[in-house]
């Protein structure tokens, strides 16, 4: 099978980048959702914890479980809330509040304009009755931002919004509240951080989509897909590979499958432009479940390097082309 190998030192490079940005690494929560971004939630969680995070934010329950001892918070964005003494439980609607077993800790997400989850500022002083009278316990205060990562006006007036949000809080009376706004896009393209917490994913995986006027902070990819060689034959002109035989030899070539296939989770493409893999090396013919073919007798081929220039060619975004990739391939840490 194709292989993940994972650079600690790419890792903890983009994890440095971020502390000088919060000022310190206690303040950055590591997004370990789905998988750690396919890069493997278990690899990611330890090379995190000996780095010295100490707060992790998760999809569900059964990802908190598997590392809960290696974190001091974990933070559950997408499911019921329990008491438990390391998670806590982001409340995405006043369902959520209702849902929730006494003395659960949660964080109560607050739509500031995002429109996708969380209670709208209209609900702020209900909630906080809500969660009083449940006897949840309010350790933190958060929202997302739309659009962190785009020139123009929303992502300050989305700040703003959430200024508001702290204070309708404070005047409520609680203390000890966490708040939290920041992605990486955010924390990127602040010179000015004073929150409690930055919630951290595609950066730290090395990625940044903002343009260079915002920020000129050098990120680091931190995986690599790599794939080995199962068969070598060579081919006349006008043989053709693969089903359909889209790809036919224009001259007398030397091709190998290797073990990488869209039941890997590897994107099927378009056979008539097709990807090309880190080291110049076209996909020929349609991609297979398993296999790929390419002009090369090497023993193993870099797919890619860099997820974001992947994705390009692609035709989607950095995120869904690491995400994608099966839990089944092999994470390896170098
Ligand atoms: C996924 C997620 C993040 C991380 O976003 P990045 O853009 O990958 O840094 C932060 N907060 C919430 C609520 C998320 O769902």
């Amino acid at each position: 099978m194709a292989t993940i190998i994972i650079n600690q030192d790419n890792f903890y490079h983009n994890l440095n980048q971020i502390a000088l940005k919060t000022g310190s690494k206690e303040k950055i929560a590591i997004v370990l959702k789905d998988n750690a971004y396919g890069h493997g939630l278990v690899q990611m969680a330890h090379l995190a914890s000996d780095f010295g995070i100490v707060h992790a934010v998760v999809r569900n329950r059964a990802e908190a479980a598997t590392i809960r001892e290696l974190f001091r918070t974990i933070l559950v964005l997408g499911d019921r809330a329990v008491a438990d003494e390391v998670c806590s439980f982001a409340l995405n609607s006043l369902d959520d509040i209702r849902q929730a077993q006494q003395g659960a800790q949660v964080e109560l997400k607050v739509d500031t304009g995002m429109h996708r989850n969380g209670i709208a500022m209209a609900e702020i002083g209900k909630a906080l009755e809500m969660i009083e009278e449940a006897g949840l316990k309010l350790v933190g205060v958060m929202t997302h931002f739309r659009a962190a990562d785009e020139m123009g006006s929303e992502y300050f007036w989305q700040k703003k919004q959430f200024e508001e949000v702290k204070a309708a809080v404070k005047s409520a009376g609680f203390e000890h509240v966490r708040f939290h706004s920041h992605n990486s896009a955010a924390i990127l393209r602040t010179h000015t951080f004073d929150e409690d917490l930055v919630r951290v994913g595609i950066g730290a995986y090395g990625y940044s989509e903002l343009p260079d006027t915002f920020d000129k902070t050098v990120l680091k990819p931190v995986m690599r897909l790599t794939a080995k060689r199962v068969a070598t034959r060579k081919l006349k002109p006008g043989q053709r590979i693969g089903y359909g035989g889209d790809f036919t030899a224009p001259k007398e070539m030397t091709v190998s499958t290797y073990d990488l296939g869209y039941g890997d989770g590897w994107c099927r493409g378009n056979t008539f432009a097709p990807f090309i893999t880190a080291e110049g090396l076209p996909v020929l013919g349609r991609v297979s479940m398993d296999f790929i073919a390419l002009e090369s007798d090497k023993e193993e081929v870099c797919i890619f390097d860099d997820a974001q220039n992947a994705a390009k060619q692609l035709g989607t975004i950095s995120y869904e082309v690491m995400t994608a990739l099966s839990k089944e391939i092999e994470r390896v840490v170098v």
